[in-house]
């Protein structure tokens, strides 16, 4: 079983800030249908400072790595999906504790964890059309491959089209939230590709 290291998690990290500086406009063009279109740079902001963090303070682990990203999140992004993914990170990074290298089921049952912190902070559950409707299929599916979770998140991100919101910002409007994507959960996406993509790499 290949083992994954710190350098697979900065990787992922910064893949992640590529993809999120790249897609930010289009974040942020599904936040202004059913938020307040401010998703693309409210993450654009966190991600860019968790770059510059780990290029100051290179973490000697990957579940370093994680924490520092995660408290990064958290102090960079005033929105929701600011403690929301600092959430998820950091408690993924502290259940991977101090080991030089993870495996990729060790990482799927910490980042499940991670998940299910995440759920319990924001009061939602699958199907509230938020970015747990990504994130818990792509957690599911990650023992098996990256590219596994990766067809997930992407399938739990369309599949956010028809529901009505939940939790956030998007549930204010109801059933007027219906028929659109909902930007966390494509944000979410870009995340769990850049796992698959920082993997090939
Ligand atoms: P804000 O809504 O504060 O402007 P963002 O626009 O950055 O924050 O993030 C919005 C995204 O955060 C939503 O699309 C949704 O996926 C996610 N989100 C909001 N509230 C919750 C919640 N309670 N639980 C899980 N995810 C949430
Ligand atoms: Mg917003
Ligand atoms: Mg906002």
């Amino acid at each position: 079983v290949a083992e994954l290291d710190t350098g697979f998690f900065v990787r992922w990290l910064t893949e992640t800030a590529s993809a999120v500086d790249r897609e930010a406009d289009r974040l942020t063009e599904l936040d202004s249908a059913i938020g307040d279109a401010d998703h693309g740079s409210n993450l654009r902001r966190g991600f860019t400072a968790v770059t510059a963090a780990l290029t100051d303070k290179p973490p000697p682990s990957p579940g370093a790595a994680l924490g520092l990203a995660g408290r990064t999140l958290v102090s960079k992004v005033g929105g929701a999906s600011g403690p929301l993914y600092g959430t998820l990170l950091r408690r993924t990074g502290r259940e991977l504790g101090d080991a030089a290298t993870v495996s990729r089921e060790e990482l799927a049952r910490a980042m499940s964890t991670g998940v299910e912190a995440v759920a319990a902070l924001g009061g939602a559950a699958e199907g509230d059309k938020t970015m747990l409707d990504a994130l818990l299929p792509a957690v599911r599916a990650l023992p098996e491959s990256f590219t596994a979770a990766r067809r997930a998140a992407a399938e739990g991100a369309v599949g956010t089209v028809p529901m009505r919101a939940r939790r956030g910002r998007a549930s204010y409007l109801g059933e007027r939230s219906i028929g659109h994507e909902d930007p966390g959960a494509a944000s979410s996406l870009l995340l769990v590709a850049a796992l698959e993509r920082s993997w090939e790499a």
